[in-house]
């Protein structure tokens, strides 16, 4: 789960992590009080949306930027006006863009020099992660790219935590000295502590900037929460603003399903996490294009089934759907019932392709056949993948 930077900047100020005084505001006029209550001589007014690259991003009514710096109250007034209501388009939005609801009014900092500090979970070694880079501001992909000496990595156990050495280590690799290199201290022990505590997968600050008066602050704020520790933390789980998620994924959710959207054609129906992602790389070995990854699980109910076979059918973009079972746990005939249910109430638009082996599978083939519905029968994976691909 992500969250916004105005509520990023709120569970900073929990932890103790110093970030410019800012304020959310959803109309214009409050994005003008809060710069008045704000009270800055150089103001900032942000976008909020789920992705970044908002400072390069444009609008669709051709509105240039998704970070402005401003002097007075009135004109914070205007450019939230100008970005309230539009669609903002970035480099990590896709072409659709995002429609922007709310922006964030902040003072406004005089940057001496920006930084890039990141805390992530490092997969190869299941540790945290801590990634640091003089280089910050920009894109960090290209000065991994074109300048790797340049991004400083630093391993965490995540017993011990993080240790006095390691933070001394990070802090000369950047260059900080004296009150700045105790405040970036204090400030990553900080995020360290926010990062475990929180269950976040990742925080990203692009840029952490020391400031020309000498303060290190983090300027902009990027979080991703494991969602299987959500259940830990309520009060983060209420930041949830589904508006800035896939609509398919807030319905799937709903059902308690394993799905993520893809942008193909060709929507799968599997029983098993392993088989949904050799059914994805069948239709992608066949010459076909995955809508989505979705696994129904092993103890899946027919409303779960009914609730997936609806998303998969609201879902534009889908022309044809693979439904791949293997019975273990999973009674295949559940998952007939299911479809047919759900095709009771939406019809079958698309061409269904259906592959069904395991337990109970008679059952299941017996209660598609009697519904009259038009189904490709498949023998196996391969031949299922085939047939769904041929039929768009
Ligand atoms: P992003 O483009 O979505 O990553 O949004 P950021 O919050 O990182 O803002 C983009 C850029 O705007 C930053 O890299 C800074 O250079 C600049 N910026 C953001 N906030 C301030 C600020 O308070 N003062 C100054 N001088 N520049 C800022
Ligand atoms: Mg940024």
């Amino acid at each position: 789960m992500n969250i916004h930077e105005y509520q990023a900047k709120e569970l900073f100020d929990r932890f103790d992590v110093p970030s410019p005084r800012g304020k959310m505001a959803e109309t214009a006029e409050e994005a003008k009080a809060a710069a008045e209550e704000i009270a800055a001589d150089l103001l900032v007014v942000k976008a909020q949306v789920h992705a970044g690259g908002r400072g390069k991003g444009t609008f669709k009514n051709g509105f240039e930027g998704g970070v402005h710096l401003v002097k007075s109250a009135d004109e914070i007034g205007e450019i939230a006006g100008k970005m309230i209501g539009q669609t903002l388009v970035t480099k990590q939005t896709g072409e659709e863009g995002r429609l922007v609801r709310k922006v964030m009014v902040a003072d406004a900092v005089e940057i001496e020099h920006e930084y890039y500090l990141a805390l992530l979970m490092d997969r190869e070694t299941s540790r945290p992660v801590i990634v640091a880079s003089t280089e910050g501001g920009m894109d960090i992909e290209e000065v991994a790219e074109n300048s790797p000496e340049k991004i400083l990595r630093q391993l965490i156990h995540p017993l011990a935590g993080l240790q006095g050495y390691e933070i001394r280590t990070l802090t000369a690799g950047l260059g900080f000295k004296g009150a700045a290199a105790k405040q970036f201290g204090k400030l990553l022990k900080n995020l360290y502590k926010l990062f475990i505590t929180l269950d976040c997968d990742m925080v990203e600050i692009n840029p952490l900037v020391e400031t020309k008066d000498g303060q290190v602050l983090a300027l902009d704020a990027k979080f991703g929460f494991d969602d299987n520790a959500l259940y830990r933390h309520p009060e983060v789980e209420a930041y949830r603003d589904t508006e800035e998620e896939d609509p398919r994924e807030v319905a799937a959710a709903e059902f308690d399903l394993n799905y993520i959207g893809l942008d193909g054609n060709i929507a799968c129906l599997v029983n098993g996490a392993g088989l949904a992602m050799a059914t994805m790389d069948a239709i992608k070995f066949a010459g076909g294009d995955p809508a989505n990854f979705l696994d129904v699980g092993g103890g899946a109910t027919k409303e779960q089934v009914k609730g997936a076979f609806n998303i998969i059918q609201s879902d534009p973009k889908v022309e044809a759907i693979l439904i791949n079972i293997f019975g273990g746990i999973m009674d295949c005939n559940v998952i007939a019932e299911g479809v047919v249910a759900a095709v009771q109430e939406t019809g079958l638009k698309l061409p269904l392709v259906v592959r069904l082996e395991g337990n109970n599978v008679a059952a299941g083939r017996e209660t598609l056949n009697a519904s009259g519905l038009a189904i490709t029968g498949a023998d196996d994976l391969a031949d299922a993948a085939k047939k769904a691909v041929a039929s768009v």
